[in-house]
Formats: structure tokens, C-alpha cells, sequence
């Protein structure tokens, strides 16, 4: 199939990736010509694990290339991919105008049918205003097609997640575009869920939320492990091997960040608002994950006493494992509280550093992770980077001036690290 991708993002480039490697001929557009620039020369705007080889090969096969011309995108493509930007606004409702230009685009540059198919995370209903808005600026009065068809991979493995996904969702209306989507998608064998456009809007939404509500969930019981002697870990394995419950997104920590998450649970709790229902369940999660931040940073200042002029070690910037999107990361969130109350930083990420010096300025960037803790009074692990487990732990401890290792993610076995002679603290244990 032709395809064609507008946004060329974290979505959009692993979607047009997969899509090429899968057969389909596609076409990437950017709006951002520097972004656009890279990948035609060859480089890459975002770290994913696998994807700059995919992108190498399919370029070379001919099968996927990258425009800054929307117009160019939309001629080549019999399917458009919309891949853009939903931010929240500062109510929390989404600000949809990238997704409406986009869409006047679209009819601008339309001269044949088309399936126009919204990946970004929308609330439900915004398929009709894309309808709507593609028929009034069409000028060429050409038919086509609105598809609502989400999104669920996650970052660090977005790749094993678009071509092997637990689901496809596509809400349609007309037949037609129903067999180009399901013949887009043939090559991917997985449950395909055709239903209407609003569900299919609506399902993406209650599905972040629910994940994020998991979170909280098992965040809230880490306090009364805290309070009781339990410990989390513990808990949750024996909460994830009943099969109805499950053992993912039972990490406790830090909470839940990243450009997903905050930002869908605050829609989906305005559009709540908006269809006359208060979802107080939902505003109760965001208070949760608010809180674990406050407890956490609580813990770091009631052990050092004062933070300042104190020289603590971050260990992890991105929002999450294997990837270096840095936004809400709460990471990021935790470094700016540290430096609020007056500490000294010296941090190091796998592979969010570069992205990081956008937002946190005044800090030492450290190169090698068992660097960080020198000289420091003690170390906060912030992010589930799977080699921080691989630490030299006796040379951070020399480096450290007070052995005190604050753990955010639980990485570590408490009762170890006491042998070890460190002051562990970590979350809900
Ligand atoms: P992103 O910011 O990484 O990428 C969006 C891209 O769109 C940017 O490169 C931007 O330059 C481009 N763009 C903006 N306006 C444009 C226009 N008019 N024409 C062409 N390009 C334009 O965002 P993302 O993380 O890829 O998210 C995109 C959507 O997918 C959002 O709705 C998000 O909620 C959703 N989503 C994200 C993830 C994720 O893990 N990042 C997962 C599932 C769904």
C-alpha cells in the first residue's frame, strides 16, 4: 500500500519504519525541516532501540523516505497517517489545533479518495471534527474516509510492540476504508478490532488511564507497606500471579511520567467533565502519583537533614528504561526539586543526557555511570535503567562520601545492600 505519515515523531517515524519493513511504501513528512534533514541524511532525531537499522534498511530499499511537503506526502499516500502532537492545554483538555491544520492540510492538498486515519491520541469525538473540517476545505470535493485507529506502543520498545501488538483498533464507518486497513495491517498477526469511530477514540483513553491508575494503585499500597513492615515487591508478585490482575505496572516508584500518561489522564478527565461525568477515581490517581514525588523527595531531605550545598548523584534522567525522552519525566521532575532546596547535581543518563541539557541546566553531566558518585553525600537512582543493577557497588560506595543510596526504582535488595554497609532507602520496603 502507499502510505504516507504526517509527523514524524516517536509515532510517526517507528509507524512509517514498520510499515516499510512490513512491504507497504511509505512517505514520512515533517513540519520540522532540521528533523527532516537528519533523517534524509541518514541520522537519527530520536534514541529506539532497533530502529536506526530499520530505518537504514528501508530507506536503501526504497520503501521509506522523508519529505517536509505535506502536499508531496499526501500525493503519494492512498492512506495518511495523522501522527502529530496532542498536548494538553493548561486545563488539561487537549489542544487539538496541530491535528485540525493538519486535517485543513490534508483537504488542501487532496485530488483522489483518501483514508484519513488519526493515530494521535485524541479525545473521543474529534474523527467527526476531522470529517467535518477535511469536507469544508476540500476543494477538490474528492470522497474519503476518517479512520480512528490509536496507537498503544511504548517507548524503548516500540518497535517489537508496532509489529507484534496485543491488538489493533481501528474505528471506521464505510467498508471501503475498513479493507485498506485491514490489508495495511495483514502482515502484523494480531487481533484486529474493527468498531466505531468514537470507541475506538475512547478505548485509547481508558486504556492510559487504566495503566496509570494500576501505577497508583500499587504506588498507595507502597505506603502501607511503608507504614506496616510489609514490603511491595513482595506484594505485588503475590497480586500479579492471579491471572485476572497481573504482574505489569505493579512497579512502585517514583510514579507515573512521560508524554503519555499526565497528559491523557488530565483529558480524559476533562472530557469526562465535558459528557457531564466527574471521575473523581481518575483525579484520585493523579493525586497518588503527585504525592509519591512529594514522599520520595520527603525521604531524600529528612535523611541529609538539609539539602543544601549537599552534592547528591541522579542516576537517570529519561522518564523510563531505553529511551531518551526526558518529557514529564519524573526524573527530571526530581532533579529540579533537589536543586529547589539547594543541592549540588551531578547526574548521568544512558541516553538522555543530550536531551536533558534542554530542560536542566546547572548540573554536572557525568559520562559514565559509576563516575557519578563522586564526591557526592549520597546517590538517587531515578530511572529503571537496566544496567544501574550492574553498578559497581563497592566503588560507589568508596566514591560516596556517606554511603547513602536513595532507590526510586527498587533495583536493589535491600537486606544486600545493608551487608554492603550503605543507607538504603527505597520505595514501599
Ligand atoms: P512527537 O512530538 O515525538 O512527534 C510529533 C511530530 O509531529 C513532530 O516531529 C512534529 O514536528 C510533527 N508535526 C507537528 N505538526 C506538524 C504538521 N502540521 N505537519 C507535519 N508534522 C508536524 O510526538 P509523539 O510522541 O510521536 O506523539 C504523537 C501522538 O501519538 C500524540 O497524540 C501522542 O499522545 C500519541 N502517542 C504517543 C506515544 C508515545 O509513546 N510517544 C504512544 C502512543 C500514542
Amino acid at each position: 500500500m502507499k502510505i504516507c505519515i504526517i509527523g514524524t515523531g516517536y509515532v510517526g517515524l517507528v509507524t512509517g519504519t514498520c510499515f516499510a519493513e512490513i512491504g507497504h511504501d511509505v512517505t514520512c513528512v515533517d513540519n520540522d525541516p532540521a528533523k527532516v534533514k537528519i533523517l534524509q541524511s541518514g541520522g537519527m532525531p530520536i534514541y529506539e532501540p532497533g530502529l536506526a537499522e530499520m530505518v537504514r534498511k528501508n530507506v536503501d530499499a526504497r520503501r521509506l523516505r522523508f519529505t517536509a511537503s505535506t502536499s508531496e506526502g499526501v500525493a503519494h499516500g492512498d492512506v495518511i497517517f495523522i501522527a502529530v502532537p496532542t498536548p494538553p492545554h493548561a486545563d488539561g483538555s487537549v489542544d487539538l489545533s496541530f491535528i485540525e491544520k493538519v486535517a485543513r492540510e490534508i483537504a488542501g492538498a487532496m485530488t483522489a479518495y483518501k483514508v484519513v486515519v488519526d493515530k494521535s491520541t485524541v479525545p473521543v469525538r474529534t474523527g467527526d471534527k476531522v470529517s467535518e473540517t477535511i469536507k469544508r476545505y476540500c476543494k477538490a470535493k474528492v470522497e474519503f474516509d476518517v479512520v480512528s485507529n490509536p496507537e498503544f506502543l511504548r517507548e524503548g520498545f516500540a518497535i517489537e510492540d508496532f509489529l507484534k501488538p496485543d491488538r489493533v483498533v481501528i474505528g471506521v464507518r464505510s467498508d471501503r476504508a475498513v479493507s485498506a486497513m485491514r490489508e495495511i495491517y495483514a502482515p502484523i498477526h494480531a487481533p484486529i478490532i474493527v468498531t466505531d469511530i468514537n470507541s475506538a477514540e475512547l478505548i485509547k483513553h481508558a486504556a492510559n488511564s487504566f495503566l496509570a491508575l494500576k501505577i497508583s494503585y500499587i504506588n498507595a499500597v507502597a505506603v502501607l507497606c511503608e507504614a506496616s513492615g510489609a514490603n511491595v515487591v513482595e506484594v505485588a508478585n503475590g497480586m500479579g500471579m492471579d491471572a485476572r490482575i497481573g504482574r505489569r505496572f505493579l512497579d512502585a516508584g517514583l510514579g507515573y511520567g512521560g508524554s503519555c500518561f499526565p497528559k491523557d489522564l488530565s483529558a480524559f478527565v476533562k472530557i469526562s467533565e465535558q459528557l457531564g461525568y466527574d471521575f473523581r477515581l481518575l483525579k484520585e490517581v493523579q493525586r497518588i502519583n503527585a504525592g509519591q514525588m512529594d514522599r520520595f523527595v520527603k525521604k531524600i531531605i529528612e535523611t541529609l537533614w538539609v539539602a543544601k550545598e549537599k552534592t547528591i548523584g541522579v542516576l537517570g534522567l529519561a522518564f523510563k528504561q531505553n529511551t531518551d525522552d526526558v518529557r514529564q519525566s519524573p526524573a527530571i521532575e526530581l532533579c529540579q526539586r533537589l536543586i529547589a532546596e539547594g543541592a549540588i547535581l551531578r547526574v548521568h543518563d544512558p541516553q538522555a543526557m543530550s536531551k536533558a541539557k534542554a530542560v536542566l541546566k546547572d548540573v554536572t553531566y557525568v559520562d559514565e555511570m559509576n563516575d557519578v558518585a563522586i564526591g557526592c553525600d549520597a546517590l538517587v537512582i531515578a530511572t529503571e535503567w537496566p544496567e544501574f543493577r550492574k553498578l559497581d557497588l563497592n566503588r560507589v560506595k568508596r566514591e560516596l562520601t556517606h554511603p547513602i543510596l536513595f532507590d526510586g526504582r527498587n533495583l536493589f535488595d535491600p537486606a544486600e545492600m545493608e551487608k554492603l554497609g550503605f543507607v538504603y532507602k527505597s520505595i514501599g520496603r
